[in-house]
């Protein structure tokens, strides 16, 4: 793949309340991080750790809210629409109209975003969800990401320390089909994300972790928990590396073809 590749979005809106109807200026800012994570262009990539740094990757995707609907009309890229319920699931409710939702807009054409008045995890003892994403090669009817709105964009109703827009970082990133970087395999270490340049890690790591945290014999270095793929504060995560975007160009030059130009 040559060059930067455009991703159309449509960001369709579900809420019950006023308040959950965000605002075009919380989307625009969304968007904004988008851009910025995926080109390298966040300020705080300066934080990687030096022995991580040669590692960084510009993933070469940008951004753009629609402005052409499926039927070529003009439009913002955002729809609306207002819902009797305040609980999604990850059972894919919030993608259909006839559940309270919003159909997906051709998932050939359009990165669909589902902003979300809250979300929860079918086990209950996980409760609440930041958000969740189909990976490629899925139904389009259910292809895209959904977030919740208090973790969608910078301002408006985001709330810290979900309040940076790397939630949306994160789906996208499995959107593009990366998986975490501790190779969901619970604590152990046998799992892999499928990328050579991401250390072995344990688990997921939460918060603001300090460096290094060794896990699966990856001292002196241990986990990168610097990466979106990890599940860290906002303010914690901040790079995606080589390896990851070889693994997106893969993507985009497969499964999601339908994209470049
Ligand atoms: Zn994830
Ligand atoms: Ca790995």
């Amino acid at each position: 793949r040559a060059g930067v590749t455009v991703i159309p979005v449509v960001v369709h809106v579900v809420h019950r309340t006023p308040e959950q109807n965000i605002s075009d200026a919380q989307i625009a800012g969304q968007i904004e991080v988008l851009n910025r994570d995926y080109r390298m262009l966040n300020p705080d990539i300066s934080k990687v750790p030096e022995v991580w740094q040669s590692l960084t990757a510009d993933c070469r995707i940008e951004f753009a809210l629609a402005t052409e609907d499926p039927f070529g009309a003009p439009t913002d890229g955002i729809t609306r629409t207002e819902t009797a319920s305040d609980l999604f699931r990850t059972d894919d409710g919030i993608k259909f109209a006839a559940s309270g939702g919003h159909d997906a807009w051709p998932a050939d054409r359009y990165l669909n975003l589902w902003v979300a008045p809250r979300i929860e995890d079918p086990d209950p003892t996980l409760g609440e969800i930041l958000g969740y994403a189909q990976f490629p090669g899925g139904p389009p009817e259910t292809d895209g990401v959904v977030i919740g709105h208090r973790f969608f964009g910078t301002t408006g109703t985001a709330q810290a320390p979900f309040d940076l827009g790397r939630t949306a970082t994160h789906e996208v990133g499995h959107w593009l089909n990366l998986f975490h970087i501790w190779g969901d395999d619970g604590q152990g270490c046998s799992g892999t994300d499928f990328v050579a340049d991401t250390p072995n890690a344990g688990g997921p790591n939460f918060g603001t972790p300090t460096f290094p945290h060794v896990t699966c014999n990856n001292a002196p270095d241990g986990d990168m928990f610097v990466n979106y793929m990890d599940y860290t504060d906002d303010i914690a995560m901040f790079m995606f590396t080589q390896g990851q975007a070889a693994r997106i160009d893969a993507t985009l030059e497969g499964a999601r073809s339908s994209f470049l130009k």
